[in-house]
């Protein structure tokens, strides 16, 4: 294909997808998708944090229009996922549609990637077109740390599944574990903090052993832990262990891991080589690349900066970050789960609503409850309630208002499938 030809290709292929011509004679997008009429909040990130945002903002002013920005056509949940993992439960009870935040709250949802943000013009590029705001929220989850100097790269993926984003990742997990050998071993790598939602891998590992256990394989998981210890629920996970998975179980913590020689599936680490049947390597995390790309990353940082109150970004005005994007620190004592994000929509749709309507926002309240499952019927919990303190001005955890039950029990296995669909209906439907 000769030049002209590819350009114009391009172009009409273009038009036909957005329905308008979006790219100008020096390849810049210029039109407006959906022309912007009245006050307007754009939210970027389907997911936990985006979709309550969207929703909530409706439910506090329904005049403003909300434009919800998703690359993906399903919402699919990583709690639960773990479970998918092991047979418990199937794909298809977590991922769900997101027509019903259009039919019930007039969202308008938008299937498109966010490219670039021009803050000057309050003007966000997608692949369908440019969109204009009043004001621009983003959830975009997390990304992955490639790091070549151990040898680990996303391309391993397919062979080295992380998990840690649910959908296909969550399947080939799942697939080679219904396909491990008899006397098989699985290396479980627990990256080192702050990562997406602490107890996870725990509960990961603790479900593996005991589906090694009850499909008698005579194998084991070996959990490689990067911090200095279990991060979340520490004695109870361990209590479980130690009841359950003796045979099925081993921990080790401060582990570095200094080569992954993907071809022979061994780990070099510094405390010795380890050869595994299937590993699930959860890579060292950052903000989603969204973040980076759209400019929200101080140089040299992590995660994006934002201030604890507005959620407002510390580099754009008219921007807000929230979810597990959001430097830790600069919010306050929050982990990054998928109840704090929701909490995080709920307070920045307060948040932009107030602005948007010359007001005050109210002082932000946050929750977490956190589940794991430690075999296939007993489930434990972590809670906690926190506000921000105008002293710090960070959001703090209130005291007495935390807590961890004294074990394990069944009863907390059928709450964390009611707070997981109570979660999923609060955000998307
Ligand atoms: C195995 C596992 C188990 C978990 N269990 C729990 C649990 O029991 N309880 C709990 O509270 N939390 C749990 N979590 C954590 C929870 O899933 C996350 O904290 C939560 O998803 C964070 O929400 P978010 O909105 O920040 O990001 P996400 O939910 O990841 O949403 C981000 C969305 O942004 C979209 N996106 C990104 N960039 C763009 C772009 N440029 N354009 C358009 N769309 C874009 C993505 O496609 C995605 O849909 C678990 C996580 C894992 C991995």
């Amino acid at each position: 294909m000769s030049n002209i030809n590819r350009r114009s290709f391009i172009k009409n292929t273009t038009v036909g997808v957005a329905g308008l011509s979006i790219f100008g004679c020096a390849g810049k997008y210029h039109s407006e998708v959906i022309p912007k009429k009245g006050k307007r909040v754009i939210v970027v990130g389907g997911g936990f944090g985006g979709a309550t945002a969207a929703k909530y903002i409706k439910l506090n002013d329904p005049t403003i229009e909300v434009i919800l920005i998703e690359k993906n056509s399903y919402f699919v949940s990583c709690p639960i996922s773990n479970l998918v993992i092991v047979g418990l439960k199937d794909m298809n009870y977590i991922t769900f549609k997101y027509d019903l935040l259009e039919k019930n709250y007039g969202i308008k949802i938008l299937q498109a990637e966010a490219l670039e943000l021009n803050p000057e013009n309050n003007t966000l590029i997608t692949t369908k077109g440019v969109l204009k705001y009043d004001k621009l929220i983003l959830s975009p989850g997390i990304g992955f740390i490639e790091d070549n100097n151990i040898g680990y790269s996303l391309n391993l993926t397919d062979k080295i599944p992380h998990a840690w984003k649910a959908g296909k990742q969550t399947e080939i997990l799942r697939q080679q574990l219904s396909e491990l050998k008899k006397g098989g071993t699985v290396i479980l790598r627990v990256p080192k903090s702050p990562y997406r939602c602490p107890p996870g891998p725990y509960e990961r590992a603790s479900l593996i052993a005991n589906f090694i256990k009850r499909n008698n394989l005579g194998g084991k998981i070996i959990i490689l832990d990067s911090n200095d210890d279990v991060t979340s629920k520490g004695k109870l996970f361990k209590a479980a262990w130690n009841n359950f998975y003796r045979r099925e179980l081993e921990y080790f913590s401060q582990v570095e891991v200094q080569n992954i020689d993907a071809e022979n599936m061994i780990i070099d680490t510094n405390k010795g080589k380890i050869k595994g049947d299937i590993i699930n390597f959860i890579p060292n995390q950052k903000a989603s690349n969204t973040a980076f790309k759209l400019g929200l990353i101080k140089e040299d940082k992590l995660w994006a900066f934002v201030n604890s109150y507005t959620f407002e970004s510390e580099i754009f005005k008219n921007v807000y970050v929230i979810g597990d994007s959001t430097n830790t620190g600069s919010v306050g004592t929050v982990p990054k789960s998928g109840y704090i994000a929701n909490s995080m929509g709920k307070v920045v749709a307060e948040s932009v609503v107030s602005s948007l309507n010359g007001k005050m926002p109210p002082k932000p309240f946050m929750a977490n409850a956190c589940y794991s499952m430690v075999s296939d019927t007993e489930a434990i919990w972590v809670t906690a309630v926190y506000e921000y303190n105008e002293n710090v001005k960070r959001t703090i955890t209130i005291k007495g208002a935390s807590g961890t039950p004294k074990t394990r029990s069944k009863i907390d296995a059928k709450h964390q499938l009611s707070w997981a669909e109570n979660i999923w209906s609060d955000t998307l439907m």
